[in-house]
C-alpha cells in the first residue's frame, strides 16, 4: 500500500485539489481528521472502500493501519484538513513510514489561512504596509518556543495570522498589544469556505470581546495587521512608469 497524505482543503468539499480527490476516488483505506474534514469530501470514495474517523483515534493506532496494510496492494488516504504543512501533525507520520519503508506522498491543499483572505477579501502583502505574513500561534496546551513568543514576533508590525488561538484570545491580545497598536485593525474568520461561516471585524482592542459576543470558541483564525485598513500604495506591478522585467521579455523572479 502506498500512503497519500491529502490536503483536503478549509472546507468547502470543491475546494480538494483535482489530483487530492482523483486520489481519494482511487483508495481503498480513508482516514479522515473528522473534527475538521467535512463528511462531504468523502462522497469522492470508491464503494467498498474503509473509512475510518482519526478523530477517535490515536497515533499509534492509525499507525497501526499503515503497519496492516504493508505490502498488500492498493491505496491509503490520509486525508487533513486544510494543508497538512500546518499543524498537521504528519511529521511523526512521515517519519514512521520511511522508518517501515513504506511508500508515502503528500498532496498539498488549500490553507484555512487562504480561505480566510479570500472571505475577508483582502490581499495579506499590501505594498508600503506589510510584505510579510507570519502565521503563528498563541501558545496553549502545545508550548510555542521562547523566541517565537508573540511579543517578539510582533516586532516587525507584519501581517499575523493566529491559528489555534481562538479559545485564548484575550491572552494572544494582551501580548500582541506590545507590539501592535491597540487600533490596529484585526478580524476573525470562523469556519472559512463553510457554509455557516462568520467574520467579525474590529480592532486588536476590540476584536477578543467581539469573539466572546459572537460565542466564537474554535475553527477560527485571528487576522492582524494595517493591511485590513484599505490604505496602500499602489502595487508598482501595475505602474506604467516602472518598466517591470516581464515587460521587457525576462521572467519575474
Ligand atoms: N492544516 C490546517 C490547520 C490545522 S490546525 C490548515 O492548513 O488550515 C486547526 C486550526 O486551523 C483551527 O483551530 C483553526 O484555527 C484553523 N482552521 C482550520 N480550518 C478552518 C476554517 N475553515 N476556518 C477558520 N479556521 C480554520
Amino acid at each position: 500500500m502506498k500512503v497519500y497524505f491529502i490536503g483536503a482543503g478549509p472546507g468547502d468539499p470543491e475546494l480538494i485539489t483535482v489530483k487530492g480527490s482523483r486520489i481519494l476516488a482511487q483508495a481503498d483505506v480513508v482516514i479522515y481528521a473528522g473534527s475538521l474534514v467535512s463528511v462531504r469530501i468523502l462522497s469522492w470514495c470508491k464503494d467498498g472502500a474503509v473509512i475510518l474517523n482519526s478523530a477517535g483515534m490515536t497515533l499509534d493506532e492509525v499507525c497501526g493501519v499503515y503497519e496492516e496494510n504493508r505490502g498488500r496492494a492498493g491505496l491509503i488516504a490520509r486525508v487533513h484538513t486544510g494543508d497538512p504543512s500546518l499543524y498537521g501533525t504528519i511529521q511523526e507520520q512521515m517519519d514512521f513510514l520511511r522508518s517501515r519503508a513504506i511508500p508515502f506522498a503528500v498532496i498539498p491543499g488549500v490553507s484555512s489561512f487562504q480561505a480566510a483572505a479570500a472571505a475577508l477579501e483582502q490581499e495579506y502583502t499590501l505594498p508600503g504596509i506589510s510584505q510579510t505574513l507570519i502565521i503563528t500561534r498563541a501558545s496553549g496546551r502545545t508550548g510555542v518556543p521562547e523566541k517565537e513568543r508573540l511579543q517578539v514576533l510582533g516586532q516587525s508590525q507584519s501581517t499575523m495570522v493566529l491559528f489555534l488561538s481562538i479559545s485564548c484570545i484575550e491572552k494572544a491580545v494582551e501580548e500582541l498589544m506590545s507590539c501592535y497598536p491597540e487600533d490596529t485593525p484585526a478580524a476573525v474568520v470562523y469556519r472559512a469556505s463553510w457554509e455557516d461561516q462568520k467574520i467579525l471585524r474590529g480592532s486588536l482592542g476590540t476584536i477578543a470581546s467581539q469573539v466572546r459576543a459572537a460565542g466564537i470558541r474554535r475553527q477560527a483564525l485571528v487576522i492582524l495587521g494595517d493591511v485590513l485598513k484599505g490604505e496602500y500604495e499602489l502595487s508598482r506591478l501595475y505602474d506604467p512608469a516602472f518598466t517591470h522585467s516581464l515587460r521587457k521579455g525576462k521572467a519575474l523572479s
